[in-house]
């Protein structure tokens, strides 16, 4: 086989192997196996070795045991819920093959009467004879039984010898593939090759082995896989050409110093680096990373209201209708009545959605606002050549890069997201983009003062939040996350609505999941306009959402959300410049683990820590809901505990993209790892 049969072979479906069929294919499927290749990460949780045999006179019960025997005698009684039995002897005693549900022609074709059978299983006891119930691993081929069987954790339907013998009959054929790294990585790993490195992890007596070159080899190749493909998905789309903006700087100017604060350092950097590529001929492909409450939007909107002023349209999305319509709120508050702007939401009603659609074919309409709505298929834009894609975490590479190509040549893409993830995973899921980082927060910001409370405590926190009402501030209050379902959180917002009303007559507003959408925006205006005081709701108000005049914030049931979570709730406040306060409260006294966790959060502001921690105490799959993104999870790769190998493969794929080296040596490995749509045009 030539090296491309070679992967194509790995990348081949999986009923080429012998003895599996559509059954088991099927069932393999429903786990994400859909080939060969991703057969190589089942990897065995341990062993049992039956390669020692006994005589049935040593033998112990209820121990997995190998033994030869003869079989003399069948018993098929053929009464429902007998068993049919096969009566097996060696020179020291006798034994009993029992089979519950085994049809008696496959019992005589297994356990032929005089030929010696090797059996291996867990000895059981029975009317004074040993017994072996519904053994599974029988020849007449002792070889074949007398060896280590690993053990996986199984897929329902499959037993642990069709696995056993699935991955033995790969790893027998495993096709040797030629080596893609450089020299000097390999010495790294001990030179070890993929081939060896695959056998290795199969290799039962290894499980666990973490810091193992074949482990850490196989880590490696993982990680630069991510890296080459995001580099050259930067690289391409870095290539094309588009009309450069014409920034007018004087314009700009005017709206910076109408605002009613001045820009940060980090503000008027990212900005910077913003019109740079606005108004270079390369599309512009980034991404603005600051914390909550770093002061992103008006960056954003700047950037918006230059590409404007250079005879072009915007498309702003944000993830919620909520933030949307902020967004909208703020653009029309501080760019002049020349530029045209509109909100499209899932409520506009049909008359006022056609004229927003004619409005963005004619370009009468400069910026548009809203949610994922603006990328349907009926939207259309005159001179589309900028879009805002603000707190999409969940967005995957997949989905940028058809959003990229969603806005022709001449659109610059800007991602905005305010978590602050570890650089580890940074490099790994925006590695495709350019980044610009807003570390410092606006001077006016004082810490946010976090406590944690009993529930049963709650009479201290009425008293506390009166205290803040009279002095003219106003209040967030988060009602728990039940469990997954909607409906119980959303009853459990209102209960909490009714008990505080009660205390508060008509200074409490309600929100939730369910609110009608001209509901919610007649609530949040009346928020803002400090109208009410507090504001009791689920999590929707977890992203993005901008009250500068609410200064404390209650989580209830605070143990149900991560640290990270719980940073972007708390980021809801102190965004103004008063002093704020965020509550923790808890139904039970806290663990210590839970302790640790939450002082955390009360020692420091900064999100790039707090996510770091909550990445060690959860997984980097969870954080914000990384999960279900369909970013990329490793299969053995760790952001935590592989940032050497992390650290390497950034720095082996800069040498690469500066010496500009030939990558198809590289093929594949990016075939066989990161099988995205993305690198068929590619690689
Ligand atoms: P995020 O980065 O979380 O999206 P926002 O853009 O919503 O943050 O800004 C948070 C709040 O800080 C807003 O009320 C905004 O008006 C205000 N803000 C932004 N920049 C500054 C600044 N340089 N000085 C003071 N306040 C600012
Ligand atoms: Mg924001």
């Amino acid at each position: 086989m030539d090296n491309k049969s070679n992967y194509k072979y790995l990348l081949s479906d999986l009923t080429t192997l012998k003895g599996v069929g559509l059954k088991t294919t099927n069932l393999l499927k429903k786990k994400k196996i859909n080939n060969i290749f991703d057969l190589l990460w089942k990897l065995p949780k341990s062993y049992t070795d039956r390669s020692f045999s006994s005589k049935i006179r040593d033998l112990r019960v209820g121990v997995d045991q190998t033994i030869t025997v003869v079989p003399k005698k069948y018993s098929f009684p053929r009464v429902r819920n007998l068993p049919n039995r096969v009566s097996c002897t060696d020179e020291t005693g006798e034994i009993d093959c029992v089979f519950f549900n085994s049809y008696e022609g496959y019992i005589r074709k297994i356990l032929p009467l005089g030929r010696e059978i090797t059996v291996s299983g867990k000895i059981g006891y029975f009317r004074n004879k040993y017994q072996l119930t519904n053994p599974k691993y029988l020849s007449e081929d002792a070889s074949l039984i007398k060896q280590k069987h690993n053990t996986y954790s199984l897929t329902e339907g499959i037993s642990e010898k069709i696995y056993n013998k699935i991955i033995n009959q790969i790893i027998e054929k495993l096709p040797i593939l030629n080596e893609w790294h450089s020299k000097k990585i390999l010495d790294k790993f001990d030179n070890i090759s993929w081939n060896k490195a695959i056998i290795d992890l199969h290799n039962p007596e290894n499980v666990g082995a973490y810091k193992k070159n074949f482990y850490q080899r196989l880590a490696f190749d993982e990680i630069f896989s991510t890296f080459l493909v995001n580099s050259e998905i930067r690289k391409k789309i870095k290539r094309i050409k588009k009309t450069n903006k014409i920034i007018n700087i004087k314009k700009q100017n005017n709206i910076i110093k109408k605002l009613d604060f001045s820009l940060t350092k980090d503000q008027f950097k990212t900005l910077a680096e913003i019109n740079k590529d606005l108004s270079s001929s390369n599309k512009m492909f980034r991404l603005l990373q600051g914390d909550v409450g770093s002061g992103k939007t008006i960056v954003s909107l700047l950037a918006a209201f230059n590409s404007v002023n250079s005879g072009f349209q915007v498309a702003m999305m944000a993830p919620t209708e909520i933030l949307a319509r902020q967004h909208y709120i703020l653009a029309k508050k501080i760019f002049s009545k020349e530029i045209n702007i509109e909100l499209i939401s899932g409520k506009s009603e049909y008359r006022n959605k056609k004229i927003i659609l004619d409005g963005l074919l004619n370009h009468k309409i400069d910026i548009i606002f809203g949610t994922h709505a603006i990328f349907q298929k009926k939207v259309n834009f005159k001179k589309l050549g900028l879009i805002i894609i603000d707190e999409q975490h969940k967005f995957g590479v997949n989905q940028r890069k058809k959003l990229s190509d969603k806005g022709g040549n001449d659109c610059d893409v800007l991602l905005m997201t305010a978590t602050p993830i570890p650089r580890t995973l940074t490099m790994t899921m925006y590695g495709d983009m350019d980044l610009s980082i807003l570390k410092e927060k606006p001077k006016s910001r004082k810490p946010i003062k976090t406590y944690s409370k009993l529930e049963n405590k709650i009479d201290d926190v009425i008293k506390f939040i009166k205290k803040e009402i009279n002095l003219g501030n106003q209040i967030f209050w988060v009602c728990p996350l039940i469990d997954e379902s909607k409906k119980l959180d959303h009853s459990s917002a209102v209960k909490k609505f009714e008990f505080l009303n009660n205390l508060f007559p008509n200074q409490v507003l309600l929100l939730h999941g369910k609110t009608e959408i001209d509901e919610k925006e007649d609530i949040l205006n009346k928020f803002l306009k400090n109208e009410f005081k507090i504001l009791v709701s689920t999590t929707i108000i977890e992203v993005g959402i901008d009250f500068p005049n609410a200064n404390v914030i209650i989580i209830e049931n605070a143990n149900k959300f991560g640290l990270s979570q719980l940073h972007q709730l708390r980021g809801r406040v102190g965004r103004g410049i008063k002093e704020s306060t965020c509550i923790l409260m808890f139904k039970s006294n806290l663990s210590e683990n839970a302790k640790k966790r939450i002082n955390i959060l009360k020692d420091t502001n900064d999100g790039f820590i707090i996510s770091e921690e909550d990445m060690k105490i959860r997984g980097f799959g969870d954080i914000l809901g990384f999960k279900q993104s369909g970013i990329k999870n490793f299969k053995l790769a760790d952001p935590i505990h592989n940032v050497d190998l992390f650290l390497l493969a950034e720095k082996e794929m800069r040498r690469i993209e500066i010496s500009n080296e030939d990558i198809s040596k590289y093929k594949p490995l990016i075939k066989l790892y990161d099988r995205a749509d993305i690198i068929n045009d590619i690689a």
